[in-house]
């Protein structure tokens, strides 16, 4: 989302001012930031710190904060340090083109949730496109699970109209783009209006996305177990548009650790989700998300997240120890865990999800398959792209590549990649 949310900005700046590559060359330096991980706005200030040369040479140099850290620091930031102009959270960007404009030395602080402004002064008209681009089409959570600052940064969860997100969709698709990645905190409680007001859910949404003649691909990210309903889980079988890929982040297999945080599933329920959508589409990549070492956490715990792993078998997965976060519910929870015991879970869980990574990749090998190339490998000859279950995929060619996809058929299932073969 923060990939999408520094291109809208640069696109709201475009009248007046255009990118350049060093901040050295710079009137305006914007810093997006994430609040996701404990320790994010350290860096940030260590980041800017890094500015005060320029500054003292550039006296009309503005150090704009954007995003969740803006958000969540407020005011603090502009007392703990000089060198910021002005910070915005991540749904008043629509006002970045004043604060660029404004010759005052006024320190702005825009910290209001107005989503609804934000996207309609945005527009629809996108300047950045690639074979594969994001969509935002909703944002915000009202969820709260008790590790979570997403609530509290980005706001209630508010969906954009149809009308607004296909216009968006159309607009990527004139300059290039085959595939959309549909983004929201929560991306599958979209409840989006048209503008006759009817309200329909993701699954009408991609429906109508995938009228478009250009668009090939589609994908959603990040769902909650909770608004998996059937029509996005049949969509998955009829639809030949909506990628075969799923991330369904459970977070833990115990359903004493679920109830902590707040995450209103029980593992049966996952499980559950899951043999429904591998009934309609068999070899559907599953991906997740786990936390290891929430507060409270027994081996027993652990155990049934193992359990659940191995039940599952998902195709990727992204692990991390608990991280404290201020001002949510679990950080009030008391965490027995030493450090050192949370890594050896970790690491354990990690082993686990790795080799069930690298048996999914195998099952592709000798197949032939579509990859929509994202650009060059790290060797002169190589390039990297991804399949529509969401692998990167990598592959070599004498001749440069002209087009944007290829059909490639793979050699072998790496760690992290599949290693393809032009056809
Ligand atoms: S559903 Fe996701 S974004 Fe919302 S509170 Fe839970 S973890 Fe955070």
């Amino acid at each position: 989302m923060n990939v999408y949310d520094s291109e809208r900005m640069l696109e709201a700046v475009s009248k007046t001012h255009k990118l350049v590559t060093s901040p050295n060359d710079a009137d305006a330096i914007l810093i997006n930031t994430c609040h996701i991980r404990e320790k994010a706005a350290e860096k940030v200030y260590s980041e800017i710190g890094k500015f005060s040369d320029l500054k003292r040479k550039n006296k009309k140099l503005k150090v704009i904060v954007a995003g969740c850290v803006a958000q969540a620091e407020g005011n603090a930031m502009l007392q703990r340090q000089p060198l910021i102009d002005s910070i915005v959270g991540p749904q008043m960007y629509q006002n970045l083109p004043n604060i660029l404009l404004d010759e005052s030395n006024k320190r702005n602080v825009l910290l209001e949730f107005n989503e609804r402004e934000k996207f309609s002064k945005l527009g629809t008209k996108r300047n950045y496109a690639s074979i594969s681009s994001f969509i935002t089409i909703q944002e915000g959570c009202d969820k709260f699970c008790s590790f979570c600052v997403v609530p509290f940064t980005r706001g209630a969860e508010y969906s954009r109209s149809v009308e607004e997100v296909v216009e968006e969709a159309k607009s990527l698709c004139k300059k290039g783009c085959k595939e959309i990645i549909l983004l929201g905190q929560n991306v599958n409680a979209y409840h989006g209006a048209y503008k006759n007001k009817t309200q329909t859910n993701l699954a009408g949404l991609i429906k109508e996305l995938a009228k478009i003649r250009k668009l090939e691909r589609i994908t959603y990210t990040t769902s909650h177990p909770r608004d998996m309903n059937d029509d996005l889980i049949n969509l998955h079988q009829y639809n030949e548009k909506l990628n075969p890929y799923l991330h369904l982040p459970v977070q833990s297999g115990s359903d004493n650790i679920l109830k902590n945080m707040n995450r209103k599933y029980t593992s049966k329920q996952y499980l559950e989700i899951i043999e429904k959508l591998r009934k309609k589409v068999p070899n559907i990549a599953i991906s997740s998300d786990f936390i290891v070492g929430f507060p409270g956490e027994t081996k027993k715990d652990f155990i049934e997240t193992l359990n659940l792993v191995k039940e599952i078998k998902f195709a990727q997965s992204y692990s991390f120890k608990y991280s404290r976060r201020i001002g949510t519910k679990a950080n009030r929870i008391n965490c027995s865990l030493t450090e050192e015991e949370k890594d050896e879970r970790l690491q354990e869980l990690q082993m686990i999800l790795n080799k069930q990574k690298i048996q999914y990749n195998k099952t592709f090998e000798g197949k032939e398959i579509e990859v929509f190339i994202r650009g060059k490998g790290k060797r002169d000859n190589q390039y990297r792209g991804t399949t529509k279950w969401m692998q990167s995929t990598i592959f070599e060619s004498n001749k440069s590549i002209e087009s944007d996809k290829v059909h490639l058929k793979i050699k072998s299932a790496m760690d992290n990649c599949l290693l393809g073969e032009l056809i």
